[in-house]
């Protein structure tokens, strides 16, 4: 890196510190006994402990599939996962996955916490890397969640929609109880749309409608199968839904920076709602335009490799990474920059040199 650039970075991070510490709830004083017992003497406390005694925190929670993993390039994923090891900033993996899909992958690092299920299950990593589920979040999202009311919701919305609404495999009726398919998950009911674009965007708007404004309805693009949408009926804490919940949540516990990276609808609560700086990597799926645009509006227009970016309400800084910068890339390239995140940059500067 040269000596122009450094000096730069340098100057930025010290304006950056001065209006941090007199705002930012990640310089501010951390209580660990806020977590639960499960988080106690585990990889992510102590990173952020450790993070405390220099400010800011900062956390980095991605999801997995072609964002913090692309099998094209998976020595990448293990380049930034060391990166963010040496720098100490927990990895969090937030993702439309189980559990036994994070842990199951032998060539997938294995995170300080996976956020399982679209952001209904916190897993903490213990010491002898078994997971644990936090059980005071379960509890949060439990207050305003009935299941049955809600299965029988969607199973009356399948009806009216044959054809193009399925449920998947884990919530089909036919299938509840039996031993060779995975359990439904709690906090999830999911559903297949088969359709465009367009058509996908209408449904969502229909679901919406009437579900209510108590639970959430997520939309992602199915990568697997060409126009074909995953679609999740999940809860909402405190108006926040999916891969926002859980952020909103561990800020709660502690105050720290979230870093978090996306590419499709799914990611889009966390990447624009939840307080974030957000990191779109450069395959992006094909919904991803039209939520930036409907968030961004009148206020700002969407170009590549642009920090500093607004999108909403949320004052968010967005990094749009150019459509080469794939995946793991994406991310690495978006933290080593200065004018992303300086205070990131600065300790990967000090580590390299
Ligand atoms: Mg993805």
């Amino acid at each position: 890196m040269s000596e122009i650039i450094k000096e730069e970075i340098l100057a930025q991070i010290e304006l950056e510190e001065k209006e941090a510490r007199l705002k930012d709830p990640e310089w501010q004083e951390l209580s660990p006994e806020n977590f639960p017992e499960c988080y106690q003497n585990t990889s992510f406390l102590k990173k952020i402990i450790a993070q405390a005694a220099e400010g800011p925190r900062e956390v980095l929670i991605s999801d997995i599939d072609w964002t913090f993993y692309h099998k094209d390039i998976p020595e990448e994923t293990d380049r930034l996962y060391q990166t963010l090891e040496k720098v100490g900033i927990p990895v969090c993996y937030c993702t439309g996955r189980d559990l036994e899909r994070v842990t199951g992958q032998p060539d997938l690092p294995q995170p300080d916490l996976a956020i399982t299920a679209v952001g209904t299950e916190i897993w903490v990593r213990q010491q002898d890397d078994s997971f644990q589920k936090d059980p005071l979040y379960r509890e949060r999202l439990l207050q305003d969640w009935q299941r049955d009311k809600i299965y029988q919701l969607a199973q009356d919305c399948v009806q009216q929609n044959p054809n193009v609404l399925v449920f998947q495999d884990r919530d089909k009726p036919e299938n509840q109880g039996k031993p060779e398919m995975p359990t439904p998950e709690e906090f999830k009911i999911s559903l297949y749309f088969y359709g465009g674009q367009e058509e996908a965007r209408k449904m969502e708007e229909k679901m919406k409608e009437l579900f209510g404004g108590e639970i959430g309805i997520v939309f992602s693009t199915n990568w697997r199968e060409e126009n074909c949408f995953y679609v999740d009926i999940l809860p909402k804490l405190e108006a926040k839904t999916g891969k926002a919940m859980p952020i909103h949540y561990l800020k709660s516990l502690a105050g720290f920076r979230s870093i978090v990276a996306g590419d499709g609808g799914n990611d889009a609560d966390m990447l624009f709602g939840s307080g974030s700086q957000a990191i779109v990597v450069g395959n992006f799926l094909p919904e991803m335009p039209g939520i930036i645009s409907s968030l961004s509006e009148k206020e700002a227009d969407w170009r590549p490799n642009l920090t500093g970016f607004k999108v909403g309400e949320s004052r968010n800084d967005v990094y749009l990474a150019a459509k080469e910068d794939i995946g793991p890339r994406a991310i690495l390239k978006a933290l080593i920059r200065g004018d992303f995140n300086p205070h990131f940059a600065r300790k990967i500067t000090e580590i390299s040199s």
